[in-house]
């Protein structure tokens, strides 16, 4: 059975780069019927906290990433955070003292100092070179008795090389002589990190560990600690890492960085997880637009890229506006009505206004929250600035006034209203008689309609936003203002 796991540490908010970690788990275990354990990585008891866990699992569920076992909903090989499995971590530590994969170090802090600088100054790599390792069971017994503190320390072969097949990266090799016995508990009973994961993702039965390139390290480790178990080694995929476009590591100083953040500037989730699946993977067609069961469907691990992807925020968006105009239109209408009431643009409850603006507004959009501008910018009426800009000037030049006047004219007597009464094709009807009226059509016709009209220079289509204007109430502007 194929089973994934995300693993993340509780210190702080869930970044882009975890985020695509968990997409990528997850889309490989959906896509072979598996799966998806979510792990929290609480061993730093200092930095971790429960809001970090609870904003991660929100986060992840907005993703719709949904996991199917977890510390939230359990699961059967639980407890799943790492602060409740002391217990079988002590377990395990004293399964390799038994069979002589760890042994007792009674060094003090100073003597592992000393053997570092030795080490520097013979320009030898920094092993553990002390007597512990080779100690007899009487001298152990004697330390014991006298109640010195002592690590546990795993016994690394000297000589050899250690491989691994990795799904993305193909073959990765460490030779064994450079790393020398570490430790997996300290004098303080507590577990180090990469055992506290080697026998988590052991004793739940982990498949797959995909997981980004920095743990790559902690892979030779965790690889030696399988052995040594006697467990079956899971497959290994190391992601790349994602980079700012200038090919740096992307981090805050780039702009946004964390899902929270761009939940809250207004991205839609389908948008996110589309992005965060390019970043690194893509079908091998010049198709970009995928849902998450799409991407279910067709993702696999073998199309993943070594190299880094860029982070590109403008990317992002102009997805977000993909996704938003896909949506079905009464969920945008839903969705955009609702942040206009809240933000106090629309009193309105009007629902044929709503629909209106949305099928007007929406290709001019790629975040929700470019929705309040776009509507408040609609609704407005900036005449007098438009006509004081340079633009605006040469639409005056143009004997604008000779056009006000008609459509006063056309105003008062009633014709304009009774036009636009018949919805579109009114419209267009009174815009052609008018324009031939006046001679003039193109540009020269509605470049000075719309000034008059809606106050701006440019827009969506005029027709359709007097039209709405009209249907919301707005269309006294000309005799108010322009006259
Ligand atoms: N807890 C680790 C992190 O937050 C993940 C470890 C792993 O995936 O093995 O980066």
């Amino acid at each position: 059975e194929v089973r994934v796991r995300f693993a993340p540490s509780p210190t702080g908010n869930l970044h882009v780069g975890g985020a695509r970690t968990a997409l990528f788990n997850y889309l490989f275990t959906r896509s072979k019927g598996g799966k998806f354990v979510l792990r929290i990585e609480d061993t730093d008891l200092e930095r971790s906290t429960k809001e970090s866990e609870e904003a991660m699992l929100q986060d992840l569920s907005w993703l719709g990433l949904q996991w199917n076992e977890g510390p939230d909903i359990g699961g059967e090989y639980g407890p799943y955070r790492q602060s409740e499995r002391n217990a079988l971590y002590k377990q395990y530590a004293e399964k390799l003292l038994k069979s002589g994969h760890v042994y007792r170090c009674f060094c003090s802090n100073e003597e592992l100092e000393k053997m570092k600088e030795i080490a520097k100054l013979k320009q030898l790599p920094p092993v553990y070179t002390g007597r512990w390792a080779k100690a007899t069971d009487e001298e152990v017994e004697e330390e014991l008795a006298i109640g010195t503190p002592y690590t546990y320390r795993f016994r690394v072969p000297k000589e050899g090389t250690l491989k691994i097949n990795d799904l993305i990266r193909g073959e990765v090799s460490w030779g064994l002589d450079t790393l020398g016995d570490f430790v997996i508990m300290r004098s303080n009973g507590q577990p180090v990190y990469n055992f506290c994961v080697t026998v988590d993702d052991a004793t739940m039965a982990i498949s797959h560990v995909i997981r980004a390139e920095e743990h790559l390290p902690n892979t030779l480790r965790q690889a030696l600690i399988y052995k040594a178990l006697g467990f079956p080694m899971p497959h290994f995929a190391h992601v790349s890492l994602i980079l700012a476009p200038d090919r740096s590591k992307l981090s805050k100083r780039h702009g946004a960085t964390s899902v929270g953040q761009f939940r809250e500037m207004g991205y839609l989730p389908q948008a996110m997880v589309n992005y965060l699946a390019l970043l690194g993977w893509g079908d091998g067609t010049e198709n970009e637009f995928f849902t998450l069961e799409q991407l279910v469907e067709k993702f696999s691990i073998s199309r993943v890229n070594k190299s880094g992807a860029v982070f590109d925020s403008a990317k992002l968006r102009w997805m977000n506006g993909q996704h938003l105009r896909s949506l079905p239109s009464e969920d945008l209408t839903k969705l955009l009505g609702e942040r206009w009431k809240s933000a106090g643009i629309l009193t309105e409850s009007e629902g044929l206004f709503i629909n209106d603006a949305v099928e007007l507004l929406k290709d001019g959009i790629d975040l929700i929250t470019d929705s309040d501008k776009a509507l408040s910018n609609l609704l407005s009426y900036p005449l007098h600035a438009t006509l004081a800009s340079e633009e605006g000037k040469s639409v005056l030049e143009d004997k604008l006034s000779e056009v006000a006047a008609s459509l006063l004219a056309a105003y008062d007597n009633g014709e304009f209203l009774c036009a636009i009464e018949e919805g579109h094709a009114g419209w267009q009807k009174w815009v052609k008689s008018f324009g031939k009226s006046l001679k003039r059509k193109g540009k020269f016709l509605f470049m000075p309609l719309r000034v008059l009209l809606t106050g701006k220079l440019h827009g969506p289509d005029i027709g359709a936003s007097v039209l709405l204007l009209h249907k919301a109430g707005k269309c006294n502007l000309i005799s108010s203002q322009a006259g």
